[in-house]
């Protein structure tokens, strides 16, 4: 047979391969590189051609080297070199790089030589370390930290997670449990918030991001937790594929902050009283005198206007009541400015956050159990307002809607949130409605005045102070006229632009 490759040379061959090679000779020395030897190493054929194989290593492996060429000469055999240990070869420039080295013995007119091959596998291995390495720092954060990761597989309806997770929901597997499993420890009246604030962040088009609190009952001994959530939505052509995210066992934080929530609230009703107490006697102190004098004036003017005197003293006493009538608005004119006294720190935020912010706060307050609607405008612009009173409007709202609700024991309570650019005054709008039984049209006239409640620990300041609020930050509150079933109110602010 003719050989069909005889114009082929070796060292085209050689250069074809991808792997780095080495033909080396019998006294140790370096006769031939391929060109991914010579790119591995950082040399040209020419300096690398005549060097002794140890110059491509650590100093601190050369000493014993020659021990171990020798060896393989008495034995010659296609082996992997090194069994396992670590090998290191040395770039031109100092640099050291882990390899893979794989020996075959050859003859050419009679002269042994070895082909070493070299793998950039090792590459592998190294990647493999800082991985271990990686995980192994995350490890001891999560551990510090006191954090549990869960990771919800869609398809396959598993949930993967660790141990610190397994022991908050006091599960069987410190590896997966399922879906339903893991949803039926959550407290019943906090699922429905949490299942809202995810349906949220499953829309495609928004950040696929989520932030919640809720309560666990733990499976084995009953003990509630309250848990933070953070978590991250992965889509797969559009659909949800996996729910990935972090848990921290917050009960004692809660606990802390319901005490504190408890105290505050009570300070708040004293607060309240005391102040609307105050307000009372001053409006009554700026009051008396023009009421008093304007009582005596029309007194005079009943007698001018009954008995003999002049109407010239019937025009004084007319014109004395006109003038204490218009002290006594001027009173309450600066009375007002004087409560209203203060700057309003206002900053621009986006709303829609500040919706579920409020959200997770009326649910810890101990208001939550009831369906959330979120009908969020996506990318409004941020408006500008005191985020503290906005949230602070939110809330007594949500709470005045769970409190109608719980008070006549609706079925599948629902609260609607809708928040939308109102075009024709170019002003957020924010609609809280509800399923509870609503207000007759008397009440509904009425709970807006100071005081006005319905409830028998209430002290009907709630509405007023958030209408006061609302006004404050530029916008309006108010109340839908008339409405087949539940309450709706509506609020606005201005925009930041
Ligand atoms: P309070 O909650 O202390 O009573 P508010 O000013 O917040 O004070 O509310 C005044 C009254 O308005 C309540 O007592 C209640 O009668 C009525 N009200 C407020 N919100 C609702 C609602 N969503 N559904 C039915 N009634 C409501």
């Amino acid at each position: 047979m003719t050989n069909r490759f005889k114009d082929l040379s070796f060292q085209a061959l050689f250069d074809a391969v991808a792997e780095a090679m080495l033909l080396v000779d019998h006294s140790g020395q370096v006769v031939q590189a391929n060109t991914a030897a010579l790119q591995l190493l950082g040399y040209t054929q020419k300096d690398i051609c005549g060097l002794k194989v140890e110059a491509l290593m650590p100093q601190r492996y050369r000493d014993h080297h020659h021990q171990h060429r020798e060896a393989y000469s008495s034995e010659p055999q296609k082996r992997p070199m090194g069994k396992g240990r670590e090998l290191i070869a040395l770039k031109r420039n100092g640099e050291e790089v882990a390899v893979d080295i794989g020996l075959s013995p050859l003859s050419s007119e009679n002269q042994p030589y070895v082909l070493v091959t070299m793998h950039i596998a090792a590459q592998h291995r190294q990647v493999e370390e800082a991985l271990r390495i990686s995980e192994e720092r995350l490890r001891l954060a999560k551990q510090a930290a006191g954090l549990g990761i869960f990771d919800f597989d869609s398809k396959h309806n598993v949930v993967h997670w660790d141990e610190k997770m397994c022991e908050i929901w006091g599960g069987k597997s410190n590896e997966t449990t399922s879906y339903e499993d893991f949803v039926a420890a959550i407290h019943p009246e906090d699922r429905l918030v949490r299942q809202a604030v995810i349906e949220r962040a499953m829309d495609p088009a928004g950040k696929g991001e989520y932030m919640a609190e809720y309560r666990v009952i733990n499976a084995k001994d009953g003990v509630e937790h309250w848990v933070s959530t953070v978590g991250r939505i992965h889509f797969k052509d559009g659909h949800t594929n996996r729910l990935l995210g972090i848990a921290k066992d917050v009960t004692d934080q809660k606990i802390l902050e319901q005490k504190l929530h408890g105290q505050r609230s009570e300070m708040d009703v004293l607060l309240n009283q005391q102040v609307a107490s105050q307000t009372i006697s001053a409006i009554a102190h700026e009051l008396n005198q023009p009421l008093a004098a304007i009582s005596a004036y029309s007194e005079v003017a009943l007698n001018a206007l009954s008995g003999t005197s002049n109407p010239e003293s019937l025009k004084r006493a007319l014109e004395g009541c006109v003038a204490q009538a218009q002290r006594a608005g001027q009173s309450l004119h600066e009375l007002i400015s004087f409560l209203h006294k203060g700057e309003l720190a206002t900053e621009p935020f986006d709303l829609n956050d500040t919706v579920q912010n409020a959200l997770i706060l009326t649910q810890s307050y101990g208001y939550g159990g009831f369906y959330p609607i979120l009908q969020l405008e996506p990318n409004m612009p941020n408006v500008l307002a005191n985020k503290i009173q906005v949230q602070k409007v939110l809330v007594n709202l949500l709470r005045n809607a769970v409190e109608a609700m719980r008070g006549a024991g609706v079925p599948g309570a629902a609260i609607t949130i809708r928040v939308q650019t109102n075009r024709d005054i170019n002003m957020a709008h924010v609609t809280v409605a509800d399923s509870g039984p609503g207000l007759n049209s008397e009440a509904a006239k009425r709970i807006f005045e100071p005081f006005f409640t319905t409830k028998p620990t209430g002290i009907g300041m709630g509405l007023s102070i958030s209408r006061a609020l609302a006004e404050a930050n530029g916008g309006q509150l108010w109340i839908e006229p008339t409405t087949e079933s539940g309450a709706i109110f509506h609020f606005t602010l201005p925009f930041a632009q």
